[in-house]
């Protein structure tokens, strides 16, 4: 193969331009990052001769060797994993492959200043990061397996990389680094050694280092004997596999931060044993910062799954259910056989109640957290609630601990925080037999809507139901502490309090009363709506539009509509105030003259305003807005 020189991907070049100049202010880690790259290509070659021996003579000394040189201002890292080939270099370190790290960057160019560098470094830059600290890298590799040719890959990192044929005995991938200026500090064993120390001590196979040592001369006042000895820099002891209290949480902080790629600190350490019908290790976290591609069904990964210390794969979604995606770690079974292949894993017995412990597991710890320390919760909600809300829909095992878990907006939430539905049945009035919510698009539109008004005049709190996933929740979120979920905006309302009778009888009259109007209203909006009559839920407003027990509100019908389904145009029903001015003059009109055209104009508007308060368009807006303008010139 000739020498080909390639631009990087433009994605690439941005990536690099803004993890040379911002990226880490501790630049070191640039080590961690090609350390995890080696032990995970290690990780790779081991899987594979699992079950193609000719990958290997079974006798392997798996292992990942440092080679600094002074004099060349050089770094080495040498690993006999699962290499390269040509086509695989050229997809893995001239694009990006990963779509997480692709979606970042779309939303930088939108949002420049999202965070600064914490923020970026959520992003598995990897390999990338050796150019904070080299202004050339080259990486030569060879695939493992039967016929494969060495190649040379090298770059300054300024927008192009060249790569051609070369020589290489051994499968496995040396990534050799060319420090820039005032970096020679990372040529020194001891900034070597307490790099690999702090971050990379848990990885699985020996990361050694030649390292000269002084033995003082047998025979008197002659010069120390100097001798090279390779060592082992790292204790290698999974991190998992060790009791708590020999880990400290800084270990698993930085472990935390090889398998997720996040920069940021979890937020909880899940590490337990599993003893009894199924034996498994398991060390899990609960993120603090959602990732950016939480929502992109593509990138979500799974669990890394170990089996009796043998990696299997880093992306095990069989282990959770998709509403607790954000969960990473490590299981480690020793009930699985060693040659598991990924179709079994999607049905197997063990993976199963590893399951169903893990996600008991983590429930229970978010409910400490819930009870322990609320602003965590809080925070930890804000970030991931969205997600864990679809677990009461899917998990009808877990559905009870999941709903004391969920939290939603309400017309009494401080500070814009959400409540448990816990919170608001303890400060229900004795008065108040169910819990109320509606369903909107926003909070704002939610808090504004006038099938409010008579709960607030009651005193009885309204829970949000904002997220387009909560439409969904909400048929099987159907009561909570034996008492029933009602929408505001559905159905008759019945509060069943002392003046229910009084309440009764001045309905009764202004039934009767109104009766003709009502009538004649319904005529005229036939077409739209099914049914006209007064409401016990508005105090200020005139009018507002409700569903009836069984039909489809207008929030449902727009989440349909955004999905391209086909909704049936439903009727609803239209409530008017018999309390409220309009009303009256109405009534008026129509008992002058019930042709007069001012009528039907009210009409009109009476329930155009009621379509926007639920956030709908009005029918005919341009005839909306003339009818608005001669009734403001009418009233000057
Ligand atoms: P990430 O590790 O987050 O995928 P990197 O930029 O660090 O991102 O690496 C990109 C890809 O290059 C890796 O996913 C891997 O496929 C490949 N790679 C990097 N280093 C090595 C290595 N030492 N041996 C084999 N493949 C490697």
């Amino acid at each position: 193969m000739a020498k080909k020189t390639r631009k990087f991907k433009t994605e690439v070049q941005q990536l690099l331009d803004i993890v040379i100049h911002s990226l880490y202010s501790k630049k070191e880690i640039y080590l961690r990052e090609l350390l995890s790259n080696a032990s995970d290509a290690i990780d790779r070659a081991r899987f594979e001769s699992l079950t193609d021996k000719s990958l290997t003579d079974g006798s392997e000394d798996w292992k990942i060797k440092i080679v600094p040189d002074k004099e060349a201002r050089t770094l080495a890292i040498i690993d006999n994993g699962v290499g390269m080939n040509a086509e695989e270099i050229d997809q893995n370190l001239g694009t990006i492959a990963n779509s997480g790290t692709r979606n970042f960057l779309e939303s930088l160019k939108n949002a420049k200043d999202a965070g600064g560098p914490e923020f970026i470094g959520q992003f598995g830059v990897g390999f990338y990061a050796s150019f904070m600290v080299a202004d050339k890298v080259t990486v030569l590799t060879k695939r493992a397996g039967k016929d494969q040719e060495a190649i040379l890959w090298t770059s300054d990192g300024t927008g192009k990389y060249s790569i051609e044929q070369a020589e290489k005995e051994a499968a496995g991938t040396e990534v050799t680094l060319h420090f820039r200026e005032d970096m020679d500090e990372f040529l020194e064993e001891w900034k070597i050694r307490g790099t690999v120390k702090e971050y990379s001590d848990y990885v699985s196979y020996p990361i050694t280092m030649d390292v000269e040592r002084k033995e003082p001369s047998e025979k008197e006042g002659e010069e120390p004997v100097a001798t090279i000895e390779e060592e082992t820099l790292n204790s290698m002891k999974a991190i998992w596999k060790k009791a708590k209290s020999e880990v400290s949480e800084e270990e698993y902080n930085e472990f935390y931060k090889h398998v997720s790629h996040d920069y940021t600190d979890p937020l909880r350490v899940i590490h337990y044993i599993a003893e009894g019908t199924t034996e498994f290790r398991a060390l899990l976290y609960i993120p603090s910062q959602a990732p950016f591609d939480l929502f992109f069904r593509d990138s979500i990964k799974g669990i890394h799954l170990y089996v009796k210390n043998v990696y299997i794969t880093d992306d095990c979604k069989e282990l959770l259910p998709e509403y607790l995606r954000f969960v990473r770690g490590v299981v480690d079974s020793s009930d699985l056989p060693l040659n598991v292949s990924r179709e079994m894993l999607q049905d197997d017995a063990i993976i199963r109640r590893i399951r169903k412990s893990i996600v008991g597991k983590i429930l229970s710890e978010l409910s400490d957290i819930k009870d322990a320390k609320r602003d965590d919760y809080l925070g930890f909600y804000n970030q991931f609630g969205k997600v864990l809300k679809e677990g009461v829909h899917s998990d009808f095992e877990n559905h009870d601990k999941l709903k004391d878990l969920v939290m939603f907006r309400s017309t009494s939430s401080e500070d814009e925080n959400p409540v448990l539905l816990r919170d608001y049945v303890d400060r229900m009035p004795s008065s108040q037999k169910e819990i109320y919510y509606i369903t909107s698009d926003s909070v704002e539109t939610a808090a504004s809507s006038p099938h409010l008004e008579a709960f607030k005049e009651k005193g009885y709190e309204v829970l949000f139901f904002v997220d387009p996933i909560d439409e969904w929740i909400v048929q099987r979120l159907t009561e909570y502490d034996g008492k029933k979920l009602k929408a505001v905006d559905r159905g008759d309302i019945d509060f069943e309090g002392e003046d229910e009778k009084a309440d009764s009888e001045a309905e009764n009259e202004a039934k009767e009363e109104y009766k003709d109007l009502l009538d004649f209203i319904q005529k005229q909006l036939d077409d739209d709506v099914k049914e006209v009559r007064l409401s016990k839920r508005l105090t200020d407003s005139v009018c507002c539009l409700v569903a009836d027990e069984a039909g489809m509100n207008a929030n449902m019908e727009r989440i349909m509509r955004a999905m391209n389904q086909d909704v049936p145009k439903g009727k609803r029903i239209l409530e008017l105030n018999p309390g409220h001015d309009v009303l009256k003059n109405m009534k008026e009109i129509f008992e002058k003259d019930k042709d007069d055209q001012v009528l039907a104009d009210f009409i009109d508007l009476v329930y155009g305003q009621a379509l926007i308060a639920e956030g709908s368009q009005v029918k005919n807006p341009s005839r909306f807005a003339k009818l608005v303008s001669s009734l403001m010139v009418g009233s000057g």
